[in-house]
């Protein structure tokens, strides 16, 4: 078993790891409590390819591997989880299942605006009614001629505010359940399509999240993505893609927060001597430290299994679950390091604690996740 990385993993980490210390770290800060999309520096990502990093050299991407793409969320997950989500939600929920899923002509179409970041795309699955049980949504897709018309509401989807490409689930058979769910693409000047932008989040207030209308939204059959009926199957690979990548991300915040940590327990004195030689606070540095290391492993795992071309879900959900669970505690621990100080604004420690707490809700809270790896291990499911 080799743990190294490889020449071209070391470098993807390197570019972005700069790019993030140059352009982002130091003003995350600032967007957060604006809540404020950073377009300037997302054009500086897609300047540098990094919307492109796991996507195949013929649709414009770099073509590199699914440990790459890991480590691109990483990185950026250090500096900012609002442009974490925006890079994974382009590229895992967004770019690659069109790749999986779409025809020639909407690979053709989307992929390589997609891939250089010239256009965004997001993923609505969640409803108002509708979030675990995302079988149960309500938008309909209804055959008029050689059109669907689409009605309904998303609810939550990141970078619907921002997106020129909305992938949509919807209901063609509203009595067959999951088994009547399809996927379509839907362009963003589609008449009867319009968002409305959700403020005031307790975290990832620089991410773009919005709610989706759909009223008598007219689109071509053409606009179907995969088939007729099988959307469901499109929405839980797709997340076999998007937890991946929350995952990657979880690891890089947590590891920033152990970082920060760090530095701040060898600089704080008390009782005459820097916080990070009383044994107490080892110990959370400790923790930490190895809870990370857990996580990175069960990432890597997983991106491993997607680099042999082997089905993910079990790994992927591993390693979602426990990163998810593990940055909220180290976040906690390093609010605790900081003491006072970390319950302020004045250390980024307590956006990140903020920012860290989505992580076991979306793409599958830590309960959904818990009942695939316990369908695993058992071999009986608990959704029927
Ligand atoms: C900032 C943000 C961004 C998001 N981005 C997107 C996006 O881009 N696209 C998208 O489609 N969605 C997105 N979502 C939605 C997200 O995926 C849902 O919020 C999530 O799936 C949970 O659904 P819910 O909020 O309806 O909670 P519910 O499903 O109502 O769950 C509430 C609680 O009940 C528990 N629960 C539910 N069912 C079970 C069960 N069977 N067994 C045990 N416990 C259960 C849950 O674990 C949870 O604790 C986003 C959400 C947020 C907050």
């Amino acid at each position: 078993m080799n743990f190294d990385l490889t020449p071209e993993q070391e470098a993807v980490r390197k570019m972005v790891a700069d790019f993030t210390a140059k352009e982002i770290t130091p003003f995350a800060g600032e967007w957060d409590k604006e809540e404020k999309f950073p377009w300037d520096v997302v054009k500086k990502m897609s300047q540098l390819g990094i919307f492109g990093t796991a996507i195949p050299e013929e649709y414009g991407g770099a073509g590199f591997d699914a440990i790459s793409h890991a480590i691109v969320a990483e990185e950026l997950g250090k500096g900012c989880s609002s442009l974490r989500g925006c890079y994974s939600v382009q590229v895992s929920l967004v770019t690659k299942t069109i790749l999986s899923f779409g025809t020639r002509e909407q690979k053709q179409k989307y992929v390589p605006g997609l891939a250089a970041g010239q256009i965004f795309g997001c993923f609505g699955l969640t409803e108002p009614d509708s979030g675990s049980d995302a079988a149960a949504m309500k938008s309909t897709a209804v055959l008029d001629g050689d059109e669907y018309v689409l009605n309904g509401n998303k609810m939550w989807i990141t970078n619907a505010g921002i997106s020129e490409v909305f992938i949509i689930f919807a209901k063609t058979d509203k009595s067959a359940g999951a088994r009547g769910i399809t996927a379509f693409l839907v362009d963003k000047d589609t008449p009867g399509l319009s968002t409305k932008d959700i403020h005031e989040k307790l975290g990832l207030r620089a991410s773009n999240t919005a709610e989706i209308i759909m009223e008598d939204v007219r689109i071509p059959k053409s606009a179907v993505l995969g088939e007729v009926g099988k959307g469901f199957r499109v929405a839980m690979a797709t997340l076999d893609n998007g937890r991946y990548t929350v995952a990657a991300g979880c690891v890089g915040t947590a590891q920033a927060a152990l970082d920060y940590s760090k530095k701040y327990a060898l600089e704080r004195i008390q009782f005459g001597k820097p916080i990070a030689q009383h044994q107490l606070v080892q110990q959370m540095i400790a923790d930490m430290a190895v809870d990370i290391e857990c996580g990175r492993l069960l990432v890597y795992k997983a991106g491993h299994v997607k680099n042999v071309g082997g089905r993910s879900t079990k790994e992927v959900c591993f390693a979602k679950y426990y990163t998810s669970e593990m940055v909220n505690r180290v976040t906690y621990k390093a609010i605790q390091i900081f003491g006072g100080y970390g319950f302020s604004g004045e250390y980024p420690v307590e956006r990140l604690y903020r920012d860290a707490r989505i992580n076991t809700l979306y793409e599958g809270t830590s309960q959904i996740q818990q009942l695939i790896i316990g369908n695993y291990e058992t071999g009986v499911s608990a959704f029927v």
